[in-house]
């Protein structure tokens, strides 16, 4: 039988670009498990909807019987790990599900990995890799002539978000100090691209500005975040599953670090270009409350990622944006199904309410 790997969270935008870019590139199926929550989206999906080497399950990471049954009936000999809740200011409104996915999901999951793991021949436990996809906001926040977060920078998080994803961090790396379980971890910086769900910063200003609504900034809109490319995002990762050591962290980033108010004049100025009849769409532009305990800034180090894999990433951040606000406009029927709820329907539908 041949192998297969397990995505987590593969519904969602970083983890769909993933399922695309690995099924573009290599002939082993992917085993897709998620949950399908408000942000996992078969949609993102629909072009390898007929291929066989897709094979998509509805559940839950702590779902850790059926986590065990996936593995061994698809002879698993990876896990790249995705699921996750994801955003911050729905962390700080309700952070119960960050907990039960983030952190419980997490050990379910290695967990599940230790026990068939145990159960199987030495040589597949050689090659096996558990890879734990998380993020820079683990390291807290930056001052402004700081040096970007390197792998051995101190873990600082600062919203609920965070400290979860911090905290299946931390699982992730003692189960393989303990029970050399053989895990790599990865923090990367901001990714965006397509599939993004729309809260998140680019996609809610791309849509908000083409529907003539404001476009709401936190604070002063001096926050920096490093952004990248989410096909960079895919491209790091399976290069830390093919050549990363087991036990070791690789930071991912793009080393583009920019003010949210340069990103969203940025996005102004391409629909200038491309929706002429909204400009100047940075009037638009409204200061509103920031987010408590909103982060300053984050910036990645990546030179390991280069330095140990090859690894760096192939698309400016123009070239990135522009490509991203052409997809939106070209996909309005994708935020038209999510934003009318028709797509949570027909989830309801096809899979019951979980
Ligand atoms: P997303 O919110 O778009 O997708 C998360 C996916 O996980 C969804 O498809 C959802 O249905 C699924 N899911 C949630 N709970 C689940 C559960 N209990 N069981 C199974 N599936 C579940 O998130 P994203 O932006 O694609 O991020 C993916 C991962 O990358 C996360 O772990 C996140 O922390 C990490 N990350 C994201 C960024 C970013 O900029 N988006 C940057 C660095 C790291």
């Amino acid at each position: 039988m041949t192998s297969s790997i397990l995505v987590t969270g593969g519904a969602g935008f970083i983890g769909a670009n993933f399922v695309l870019e690995w099924l573009a590139r290599h002939d082993e199926p992917v085993v897709n498990l998620d949950k399908l929550t408000y942000a996992g989206n078969l949609d993102n999906l629909a072009a390898v909807a007929n291929d066989a080497r897709h094979i998509f399950v509805r559940g839950d990471i702590n779902d850790r019987a059926l986590v065990e049954r996936l593995l061994a009936e698809h002879q698993v000999r990876a896990i790249v790990h995705f699921a996750a809740e994801s955003h911050v200011d729905r962390s700080i409104h309700g952070p119960e599900d960050f907990i039960t996915t983030n952190v419980n999901g997490t050990f379910h999951l290695l967990e599940a990995a230790r026990a068939y793991l145990a159960a199987c021949p030495q040589a597949q436990r050689a090659r096996f890799r558990f890879v734990h996809v998380s993020t820079d906001e683990v390291y807290g926040s930056l001052g402004p002539t700081d040096p970007p977060f390197s792998e051995t920078t101190c873990f600082a998080p600062n919203s609920p978000y965070s400290a979860s994803k911090a905290a299946s961090d931390h699982l992730a790396r003692a189960w393989h100090h303990t029970y050399g379980l053989p895990v790599i971890i990865t923090h990367c910086s901001n990714n965006y691209g397509p599939y993004q769900f729309p809260e998140k910063l680019i996609p809610l200003m791309i849509l908000n500005a083409l529907s003539g609504r404001p476009l709401p900034i936190y604070g002063d809109g001096r926050n920096i975040r490093d952004w990248l490319y989410v096909t960079d995002h895919c491209r790091a990762l399976m290069r830390v599953l093919e050549a990363g050591r087991p036990g070791e962290t690789y930071n991912i980033g793009g080393w583009n670090e920019k003010t949210n108010l340069d990103v969203v004049h940025a996005l102004c100025a391409i629909l200038d270009r491309l929706r002429p009849e909204g400009a100047p769409h940075a009037r638009l532009i409204r200061f509103v409350a920031d987010r408590p305990g909103h982060d300053r800034r984050y910036a990645i180090d990546a030179r390991k990622m280069q330095r140990e894999l090859g690894w760096q990433p192939d698309e400016s951040f123009d070239s990135g944006l522009s490509k991203t606000v052409e997809w939106y406009l070209a996909h309005q029927d994708w935020v038209a199904r999510i934003t009318s709820g028709a797509y949570r329907q027909w989830v309801e539908k096809h899979y019951g309410t979980q």
